[in-house]
């Protein structure tokens, strides 16, 4: 069901008015996790008036370490009735994770597309279960997954009647763990391979891949150019002090310089 048919099979399709596997790159931006209500709705304002397409923010965190601290906290329910009040607020639609089948209502409830997390990309009853809601679906690549194994997740959403799948690529482990050698490596060579296969539209999010906010804007532009149907960053209005990955976010400004470039770089291309 991924498979093109032809050559110039691409799906089109809309999410809250904003057109994928068009003209249009759509922007997702938002801070890691939602923290507190006034940093989603002030992000929520500030992305959107900066011409983002939708709000992005986890309220439910596949955390790599157990311990919390205040600060270090999933803020789960809260989370969600704190996106919802930021939608309204700033008129920008929501894409948020959903981690386990038992949430799967409540977050369907608040977002207009429901993120799986390239840890759960294979998780195929959480994808079966995402995929009879009807809402779209971004389907994050897991960081050791082939193409192939990525395109078999998506049929497992695509079979349940689901059309509206989104691909993202957001890094795969490398032998080099060091930052200055790279957590994970933005796979760009995916974007135009995934293109010869599948008629999916393929985003990037350069935030999660490199782990490093002065490599967030070249990988972006590079994203672009490398045809990817859309971009997901991190922003954050004090990066330094974000409860999760402080080293990966932009600021608000940063975000709207970036935004331009974008449109410079989609335009040359
Ligand atoms: C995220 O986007 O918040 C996230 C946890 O991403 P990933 O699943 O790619 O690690």
């Amino acid at each position: 069901l991924a498979a093109k048919k032809h050559p110039d099979h691409r799906s089109r399709f809309a999410v809250q008015g904003v057109e994928f596997g068009g003209d249009l790159v759509p922007i997702f931006a938002g801070p890691n996790m939602v923290e507190s209500e006034a940093l989603i709705v002030e992000t929520a304002r500030s992305v959107k008036a900066s011409g983002a397409h939708f709000l992005r923010g986890g309220a439910f965190k596949p955390l790599s370490f157990p311990y919390r601290s205040e600060k270090y906290t999933e803020t789960r329910e809260d989370g969600l009735a704190w996106l919802k009040i930021a939608r309204e607020a700033a008129g920008i639609p929501i894409i948020t994770e959903v981690m386990e089948e038992r949430f799967v209502d409540a977050v369907a409830d608040v977002a207009d597309i429901l993120q799986i997390g390239a840890r759960n990309m294979q998780n195929f009853p959480l994808l079966t279960r995402v995929a009879k809601t009807g809402k779209p679906v971004m389907l994050k690549r897991h960081f050791g997954c082939s193409l192939r194994d990525w395109l078999g997740a998506a049929e497992y959403i695509l079979i349940e009647g689901n059309p509206r799948v989104i691909l993202c690529e957001r890094g795969v482990a490398t032998a080099h763990t060091h930052r200055s050698s790279s957590r994970f490596l933005l796979d760009l060579q995916v974007v135009p391979a995934a293109h010869e296969v599948t008629h999916l539209p393929v985003v990037t999010d350069p935030s999660h891949a490199t782990f490093w906010r002065p490599w967030v804007k070249p990988m972006a532009l590079a994203s672009i150019a490398a045809g990817a149907d859309g971009v997901m960053l991190e922003v954050h209005p004090d990066p330094d002090n974000a409860a999760v990955d402080p080293l990966q976010p932009i600021d608000f400004d940063a975000f709207g310089q970036l935004m331009d470039d974008m449109d410079a770089v989609a335009k040359a291309v």
